[in-house]
């Protein structure tokens, strides 16, 4: 077991951060804390939060910073996230946001950001091809069923094509995240606080890649985080 991190995991759609956010979280021992899913959640649960998201998703679009800003530090406030970490997954998607993510964890701030790196080419073809799993979030694609039917291997869930994966909202989502959110590469770079890693290849290799990258972040804080 390695001890805890606070890690935020940035990324194209499609990028594999949620495949490689679940591999962290049981690296690490850490909660993954995916605004997506907890907005899938909220919209499965009716909930007032899921009502005004659903909209705004199945178009591809973001909700406002205030009310996932809210909803991340209510997260974040939560005892296992506070005792061991977390893997932000998701958020922030702007700038404001990563201000208002700085400015709630002060004065400890995060460990490290990965920016998985995967041409636009491969996103498109993975986000056409990918299929998750509505009760777990599991993630398939047309190539990668799950053995029996469109249940889920981990849980026996109905696995189905994303609301916003279809081809208008997936442009929508890849025009929203170079406008709003690929700035933020450059700003964390400049706060010293960004590794890049190449998001092509085996989900394992890039597994690998990734934890180098802690390690060495890791290794260069005498071995500490936080
Ligand atoms: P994801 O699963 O991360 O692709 O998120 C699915 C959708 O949830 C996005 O397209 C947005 O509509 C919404 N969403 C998730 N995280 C955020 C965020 N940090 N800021 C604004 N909207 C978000």
């Amino acid at each position: 077991m390695t001890a805890g991190a606070r890690l935020v995991v940035l990324g194209k759609q499609g990028a594999g951060k949620g495949t490689q956010c679940l591999s962290l979280s049981h690296h690490y021992v850490v909660t993954h804390v995916s605004t997506g899913d907890m907005l899938r959640e909220a919209v499965k649960q009716g909930t007032s939060l899921g009502m005004k998201a659903k909209e705004l998703m199945g178009r591809g679009e973001l909700l406002g910073d205030d009310l996932i800003m809210e909803m991340v530090s209510t997260r974040l406030n939560e005892s296992d996230v506070k005792n061991r970490g977390f893997i932000l997954d998701g958020c922030p998607r702007t700038v404001s946001q990563a201000q208002r993510l700085a400015d709630f964890l002060s004065p400890v701030d995060l460990d490290l950001v990965i920016d998985i790196e995967v041409p636009t080419t491969q996103v498109l073809r993975r986000l056409a091809s990918r299929r998750v799993c509505v009760d777990c979030g599991a993630n398939y694609s047309l190539t990668n069923r799950p053995t029996i039917g469109w249940s889920c291997d981990v849980c026996g869930g109905e696995v189905i094509q994303r609301e916003d994966d279809t081809e208008e909202a997936i442009s929508k989502r890849l025009e929203i995240y170079e406008a709003q959110t690929a700035p933020l590469i450059d700003w964390y770079l400049d706060r010293g606080q960004l590794a890049s890693v190449t998001g092509t290849g085996s989900p394992e290799a890039v597994t690998k890649r990734i934890v180098r990258a802690i390690e060495d972040r890791r290794n260069r804080k005498g071995g500490r985080f936080s």
